[in-house]
């Protein structure tokens, strides 16, 4: 059978759209800020920007430094966290998903400008009361787990921490040594709809359940991702800690983007390695 020229054309654009690494390589990494503050440095480095509303919510997708990168302004919250890492999720297939942005501290050991890397992420909302085991105070609350369908397991499931993707959370401590503004800590991210100013608060859930921070996305979006398998990191700087009374700082949120660009440059640098050894085998 002899082949015409387009017919070869073609043949290769099948071959070369089938091959692993290419799909691979052309996946974005979905990286959420919930405000203005916190994903303008994103926005403002991507080539190509291409921007666009899904239900309510705002995606720039576009590429930093030949990097695919859609970043998602989620607007403040859990239910908005959620919504937009579904809609992300289902729309860019991305290859990993950051949640990143600003946080207060719960860790007194942490300053404005220190970055939590969230090992773990707990719902800081969810809470319940058992009457059968009261304690001293007559009271007794504990936190409850998050339930999610366990796509891999095929079964439901119930869990009150959610970790991390550990090639995620690798790659970000690597890139600790690069920060200048502050420290880099792994840590604890307690996410919930509250803005919280109590102390005796802040040192429980730092001294009961470990604590670092605390802000109003990170578990929500780690929750979407759980279902879906898609490897997950929360970065969170604290803009602001009533331990030491330092008020909300945005130029943290600038500061936090400019490390978030460095673990996603090493971390696809990372995939891009990899899918080419693949490629050799
Ligand atoms: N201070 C801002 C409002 C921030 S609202 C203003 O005046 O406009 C809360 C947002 O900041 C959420 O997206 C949350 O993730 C983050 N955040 C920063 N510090 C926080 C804290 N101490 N508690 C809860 N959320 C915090």
């Amino acid at each position: 059978m002899k082949l015409s020229r387009t017919g070869i054309v073609i043949l290769v654009a099948i071959f070369l759209s089938l091959m692993p690494f290419r799909a691979e390589a052309a996946d974005p990494i979905l990286v959420e800020g919930a405000m203005e503050c916190e994903t303008d440095l994103l926005i403002k480095e991507l080539d190509n920007p291409v921007e666009e509303r899904i239900g309510g919510w705002r995606y720039v997708s576009g590429e930093y430094q030949s990097i695919p990168i859609v970043v998602s302004v989620t607007s403040i919250g859990m239910t908005n966290a959620a919504a937009a890492t579904t809609l992300g999720i289902e729309h860019f297939h991305p290859i990993a998903v950051i949640n990143q942005g600003t946080a207060g501290g719960h860790d007194p050991s942490l300053h404005s400008f220190d970055i939590v890397l969230g090992a773990k992420t707990f719902d800081a909302s969810a809470w319940i009361s058992r009457a059968e085991r009261r304690g001293a105070d007559g009271r007794h609350i504990e936190l409850m787990p998050t339930y999610y369908y366990d796509s891999n397991l095929k079964e439901d499931k119930a869990e009150v921490e959610l970790t991390a993707d550990p090639e995620l959370l690798e790659v970000a401590v690597s890139e600790a040594g690069n920060y200048q503004a502050g420290r880099v800590i792994v840590g604890k991210i307690s996410s919930s709809n509250i803005w919280n100013r109590q102390i005796d608060r802040i040192h429980f859930l730092h001294e009961k359940y470990g604590s670092s921070c605390e802000e109003m996305e990170a578990h929500a979006a780690a929750h979407i991702c759980r279902v879906y398998d898609v490897p997950f990191l929360g970065i969170r700087i604290l803009s602001n800690t009533e331990i030491h009374g330092e008020d909300f700082n945005p130029a943290t949120g600038t500061a936090c983007q400019q490390y978030v660009l460095t673990v996603i440059k090493s971390y696809a640098g990372r995939k891009a390695g990899k899918a080419q050894s693949d490629g050799r085998k």
